[in-house]
């Protein structure tokens, strides 16, 4: 099965793509994360191309859609993919649909994170990561080591207030168009909206397992 999430940065992407491998049979990928491994490498030949996302700007299409096309072929990606954070654009999603049509795959599902702005913020400044199993965290969860595998927990670079305001405008202007996309296609297109910071990812994961079972996906 092979599932996009759709959602603004802070969302809960990435925490809701780990919590889904459980009942998906697909792995999640996150464009993001294969970047941030990319800019641990300066001697890498893409580095010199992803300094942009420390403005907050989106990475070229081209660069983004070659990572996929690689990322896709290992192996843990055979049975399906749960993309966090891909597509981003139009031209990524043709591109995608172009990529799985060659393998005779399909997208089954796009599921959409509506989350309000002051939820985003509080996210976004209170992220904290793992730079060893990319476990994602927040500050009021009082962890200064990783749970998983101990390693000391840090921020990401691009999580402050200014990078922010420039991704959310990319959000707008670049992916948020992608719903109609996704609307005028033959893929399904589920959401839910959090509104409420209290809300926490299992039970913002339980109100998608429900949406999910009520559509028959599950
Ligand atoms: P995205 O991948 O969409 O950018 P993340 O999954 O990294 O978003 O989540 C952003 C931040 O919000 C992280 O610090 C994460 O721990 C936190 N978070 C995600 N979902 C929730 C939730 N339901 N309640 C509280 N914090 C959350
Ligand atoms: P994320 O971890 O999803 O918040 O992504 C961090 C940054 O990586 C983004 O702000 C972009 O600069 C870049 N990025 C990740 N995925 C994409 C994508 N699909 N297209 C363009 N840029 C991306």
């Amino acid at each position: 099965m092979n599932i996009v999430l759709l959602g603004a940065p802070g969302s809960g992407k990435g925490t809701q793509a780990s919590l889904l491998v459980d009942r998906l049979n697909a792995r999640p990928m996150s464009t993001g994360d294969l970047f941030r491994k990319i800019l641990g490498d300066p001697d890498h030949p893409l580095y010199p191309q992803l300094q942009v996302i420390n403005e907050g700007k989106l990475v070229s299409d081209e660069v983004v859609n070659q990572v996929v096309e690689s990322g896709i072929e290992e192996p843990e990606y055979q049975n399906g993919v749960i993309f966090d954070g891909y597509p981003r654009t139009i031209a990524q999603a043709e591109a995608l649909d172009k990529m799985l049509k060659a393998k005779n795959k399909k997208l089954d599902l796009v599921f959409e994170l509506n989350v309000t702005k002051e939820v985003l913020f509080y996210r976004i400044l209170g992220r904290q990561v793992c730079p060893g199993c990319k476990a994602v965290y927040h500050e009021e969860q009082g962890y200064k080591t990783c749970p998983n595998c101990n390693t000391a927990l840090i921020r990401r670079g691009d999580d402050n207030e200014e990078t922010i305001i420039k991704r959310l405008e990319e959000y707008k202007n670049k992916t948020a168009p992608l719903k109609d996309y996704y609307k005028n296609s033959d893929t399904l297109l589920l959401s839910i909206t959090v509104d409420d910071a209290s809300l926490q990812a299992e039970e913002v994961n339980a109100r998608i397992i429900k949406v999910l079972e009520e559509n028959n996906v599950l």
